[in-house]
């Protein structure tokens, strides 16, 4: 690869952050506000209950939050793995890290990993902008 190329991929992977540190912080304000469920146009939950992913639609774009959350023992050992875990908990073991960014327009096959306690499975952008289109609140993800 070129140094050019190089760069470019360089700066877009920077931007693809600061849009992601953008979209994780505007959420978060929504919440800490307590007006999360004013903005949000649905959430995806397990059949337990939990929020697995939430949709807010912006001027800019559709914000896609996944909250925090914490797994068991058991299932954190399955789904893993150690260089996983240091990067993306908060306590280095099993609470892992909230995360948010804009839904792709043009990335076909664009997924996002889901999981909680009782489910683990992947979304696709079409599933996430079909139910915001048919106004849905809220989706049980089998
Ligand atoms: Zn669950």
């Amino acid at each position: 690869m070129t140094n050019d190329a190089t760069r470019v991929i360089g700066e877009m992977f920077a931007y693809l952050e600061r849009d992601e540190e953008m979209a994780l912080a505007w959420v978060e304000s929504l919440r800490r506000r307590g007006d999360a469920s004013k903005h949000r146009a649905v959430a995806f939950r397990c059949r337990k209950g939990c929020s697995m992913l939430e949709v807010y639609p912006t001027p800019r774009g559709v914000i896609v939050y996944r909250p925090r959350y914490r797994l068991s023992p058991t299932r954190n050992a399955e789904q893993s793995s150690a260089e996983g875990r240091a990067a993306n908990t908060e306590d280095g073991d099993r609470r892992w890290k909230a995360h948010a960014g804009f839904l792709p327009t043009e990335w076909e096959g664009w997924t996002m990993p889901l999981a909680c306690d009782h489910a683990e499975l992947s979304i696709s952008a079409d599933a996430i902008s079909t139910a915001v289109a048919d106004g849905k609140r809220a989706v049980i993800c089998e």
